[in-house]
């Protein structure tokens, strides 16, 4: 079968492979879209949450049902998307049945087969049933979707409070059109440098769009980092209203320094946020496939795995011209 497999930093391949045999107790499903997300970046440029090489990469997808273990819902045919999360069920915050904060946390597509091939193998019991959806590319969306949904879910926001996303990649985007779309916030604002990221968050129907945070913050009731830049949560810490939340939806690639005397002076909340619990991906499901939020807007380009270390190195690449890259198998 077709597979994109990760052999370490900026080495992503095209390959053949034997085709996935699911084990008793798991389904197996045909993949139809796959989704490189910013995890995946984080694992390219630098070698981030992975260890056994090579590895087949991806954990966000939309597919149908091949074969499933009698007795478990499921049946060939059915659309489904899956929960890619690896918890370890032993760990403080797993017993407390906290697992989006499992100390252990891992992803198919790192510690064991992903999703960026034409099949991947999955226990039932991590499978959501997809009404069968009218576009599978924005089905493809649901996992990232309920990275923003978890995160909107920590803000206990109110219509008349104002929100500023700083960095207007897909989950920073993804979050400002849930606040926006689902939580009608009076107003959601969404900084980034960069010219073609600004012009998917116009797309995304988004008003407040700039380049500068500064020209936000201080407005700010919620302030989201979607941006993993310690001199942008810097100035978000120097800017911010009194009293107002910050809310942590990013990885640091270079751990940052801030000024946290600023933080403690205005009494800032400062929240982190991280993937999501099996109701957000339902919720994120119910979004897109029967609530008809529309997410195209995201979809930058839809490539063959074949052209898997282009699609990488585009996304990369310090100029943006992609938002969110599909595979098609
Ligand atoms: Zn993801
Ligand atoms: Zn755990």
């Amino acid at each position: 079968m077709k597979a994109v497999r990760n052999y370490g930093i900026r080495d992503v391949r095209f390959e053949e492979i034997e085709k996935v045999v699911p084990k008793p107790e798991e389904a197996l499903i045909k993949v139809d879209y796959a989704g490189i997300c910013g995890s995946d970046l984080h694992i390219y440029r630098e070698g981030m949450f992975v260890e056994d090489l090579p590895e087949t990469m991806g954990h966000e997808f939309v597919g149908h049902i091949v074969s499933a273990p009698d007795g478990s819902g499921f049946k060939a045919g059915d659309a489904v998307t899956g929960d890619p999360r690896i918890v370890c069920g032993k760990c403080r915050a797993c017993s407390d049945g906290a697992y989006p904060r499992c100390e252990n946390l891992a992803f198919i597509g790192e510690a064991r087969p992903g999703c960026f091939a034409e099949y991947v193998a999955l226990e039932p019991e991590k499978l959501i049933l997809l009404k069968e959806p009218k576009d599978l590319k924005q089905a493809a969306l649901i996992e990232p979707l309920a990275v923003a949904v978890h995160a909107c879910k920590r803000m206990d926001a109110a219509e008349k409070e104002k929100a500023l996303i700083v960095g207007g990649g897909p989950i920073g985007l993804l979050i400002a059109a849930v606040l926006n779309e689902v939580y009608h916030l009076k107003s959601v604002a969404v900084a980034d440098i960069d010219e073609y990221r600004q012009g998917v968050a116009r797309a995304a129907g988004l008003a407040e769009v700039g380049p500068d945070l500064t020209a936000y913050a201080p407005e700010a009731d919620i302030i989201v980092d979607a941006a993993g830049s310690g001199r942008a949560l810097d100035l978000m810490i120097q800017h911010a209203k009194h009293g107002s939340r910050l809310y942590i939806s990013a990885i640091y690639e270079k751990l940052p320094v801030v000024d946290l005397n600023a933080a403690v002076s205005k009494e800032m909340k400062l929240i982190g946020s991280n993937n999501y619990d099996r109701e957000d991906l339902e919720e994120a499901a119910r979004l897109i496939t029967e609530d008809g939020m529309d997410l195209s807007w995201i979809i930058s380009s839809v490539l063959f795995p074949e052209q898997a270390a282009e699609g990488f190195e585009r996304l990369a690449g310090a100029v943006k011209k992609d938002m969110k890259i599909l595979f098609r198998f």
